[in-house]
């Protein structure tokens, strides 16, 4: 099947034999809280329904997978990653099992959002008591698949993360600063670290900073700190922003939600759920990033924005938006 790319055009490359892609995503100034930032704008990468953003990047290799085995996951019901692979399966004809803990009763009465979307996909869900620690050796009734663990966290998520790694270098190449930036908000910190370490070692001037949407720091980094092990052991993780206050994940806020009204009349519209909770966390801490002279401030655009629908009905029923 022909694979066609939104933003991207595949350009012969003379060195290897095959193909490369290049501009994937453009790159975009954009000014706020009274500071000039580049946006890195993956929200534009689209490869089909719910299957664009960061999770472009993360599921580069499955993307450009031509097998038709079947794909088993796990993790939340209403995951951005589990909807991303729902697309790509339906995309790729290729059948979907996704491992999930009892769903919440409002969800099973009436699906909606990514759940809604991804048993439209053609998902099979399996609903079992526990997914922490979910080992392919419990998966049943399938004669080969491929396995992708909570998040897709794991060692074959690089080589998107260096596509993406490789274009930021090649647009950032006529900035002079001796000293840019990246933040990117992290859930699992598998983009991040994967992007830190490719620039750590290829990028002497360009660094990321991961905002710890779903924990603390140190949660971060040792989630990091054990992919790092599992994909090589390289030994980099990125810098981790400490948030001030600790908050519980995806729960709906009034800040939250006045954090990313606020972005977004200012003309960056983030997610409600990761990229509103990351400007929450870098405006509490200007000296960190927006407020650093010394610095090029880059903002990594994850994507996400199918999801605000469903997060936006959740304020509606909390009374917090009419
Ligand atoms: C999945 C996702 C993230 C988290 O990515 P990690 O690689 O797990 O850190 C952040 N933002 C959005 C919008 C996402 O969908």
């Amino acid at each position: 099947m022909e694979l066609s790319f939104c933003n991207t055009v595949s350009l012969p490359n003379h060195r290897r034999s095959g193909f490369v892609e290049a501009s994937g995503s453009p790159l975009e100034t954009v000014s706020t809280f009274g500071r000039q930032l580049l946006v890195k704008r993956d929200d534009s990468l689209i490869i089909a329904p719910r299957l664009g953003g960061n999770k472009v990047r993360k599921l580069h290799h499955l993307i450009h997978d031509t097998s038709r085995e079947a794909i088993v996951s796990y993790g939340s019901a209403q995951g951005n990653t589990m909807a991303a692979l729902a697309s790509l399966c339906q995309m790729n004809g290729r059948e979907f099992v996704y491992y999930t803990t009892a769903v919440p009763r409002f969800l099973r009465d009436k699906p909606s959002g990514n759940f809604k979307f991804s048993l439209d996909s053609g998902m099979e869900l399996r609903i079992v008591p526990s997914t922490t620690n979910l080992t392919p050796l419990q998966v049943t009734g399938l004669p080969s698949f491929h396995f992708v663990p909570l998040g897709a966290a794991y060692h074959l998520a690089e080589e998107g993360a260096k596509v993406l790694a490789k274009e930021l270098i090649q647009q950032l190449k006529t900035s002079e600063s001796a000293d840019i930036r990246i933040v990117v908000a992290s859930g699992t910190g598998t983009l991040a670290l994967f992007l830190e370490r490719y620039l750590r070692l290829n990028a002497t001037n360009i660094s990321v900073i991961a905002v710890p949407v779903v924990g603390d720091a140190a949660y971060l980094v040792h989630q990091m700190q054990d992919l790092d092990k599992r994909s090589g052991d390289v030994g980099i993780v990125p810098d981790v922003l400490d948030p001030v206050k600790k908050k519980p994940f995806a729960k709906p806020r009034k800040e939250l939600l006045g954090i990313w009204r606020e972005l977004s009349t200012q003309g960056l519209n983030v997610d409600l759920i990761y990229g509103a909770r990351a400007w929450e966390i870098l405006v509490e801490q200007p000296e960190a990033f927006i407020g650093n002279k010394d610095i090029t401030c880059v903002y990594y655009h994850c994507g996400g924005l199918d999801g605000d629908s469903s997060q936006l009905s959740r304020y509606k029923r909390l009374g917090l938006v009419n």
